[in-house]
């Protein structure tokens, strides 16, 4: 009998520990914040909160080099709050979700704007614009027990020192309880998960040889560089 050896587990650096935090899925929440479903080209009120996931091995960490991905000549940036969750369900009522997340971090949603265009224009599924390889930069997380709460604060991205994103996570049309609370009519959420919740306006391209540095105030910050590939 043929055997094989273990997949290695994605995870995440924890700030101040050597553990690590086992991730298990990651989705993703867009149209999150009003000025960018307007840059995008959709109306704010209209929108419910939607849906999508990337795969738990597109985590890359801090401090990483991202060669250029593949099929796409318009990879752009997202910064965003990023939930760590410790527990779950289904259908999580709004006043219990919040107990659900463990940590907090920032994370980049990177995306294939191209493909996303054309997906869009198709009908079709996001998954070549949002769930390549190295598609999640995500920083070290920050135990809700440390950090409270991520309800307000500064959510910022800069390109090679020049501010691109910056924002007030106040800003969000749906608070993180409500996203969970959507969430889990439709998934069951467990330990492990993580949830992108969104990304402010100012979205823009990167190319090879540029740094990013991102963060949300009162957590680690996040940088990587982009490469040739
Ligand atoms: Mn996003």
């Amino acid at each position: 009998m043929q055997t094989f050896d273990p997949v290695p587990q994605s995870s995440l650096a924890i700030v101040g520990t050597d553990a690590r935090f086992p991730v298990r899925r990651i989705f993703c929440a867009g149209r999150n914040y009003a000025d960018h479903v307007r840059e995008m080209g959709n109306d704010p009120k209209a929108e419910r909160p939607v849906f999508f996931s990337k795969p738990a091995d597109a985590i890359v960490e801090s401090g990483a080099a991202i060669a250029y991905p593949l099929d796409t000549a318009d990879l752009h940036h997202e910064v965003e709050l990023v939930l760590a969750l410790s527990t779950g369900g289904v259908d999580i009522p709004q006043h219990a979700a919040l107990e659900c997340i463990w940590g907090y971090a920032v994370g980049v949603d990177l995306t294939r704007r191209d493909r996303q265009a054309e997906a869009k224009k198709a009908g079709a599924p996001w998954d070549a614009a949002k769930g390549f390889d190295n598609s999640a930069p995500i920083g070290a997380l920050t135990p809700t027990r440390d950090c409270g709460h991520r309800n307000a604060g500064r959510i910022w991205l800069s390109v090679n020192g020049a501010v691109k994103q910056d924002d007030d996570l106040a800003s969000t049309i749906w608070s993180a309880a409500e996203i969970i609370a959507f969430l889990s009519r439709s998934w069951e959420l467990k330990r492990g998960d993580l949830i992108f919740t969104g990304t402010p306006a100012g979205v823009g391209p990167l190319m090879p040889g540029d740094r990013v540095s991102c963060g949300v105030e009162g957590l680690a910050e996040l940088g990587f560089s982009i490469v040739a590939r």
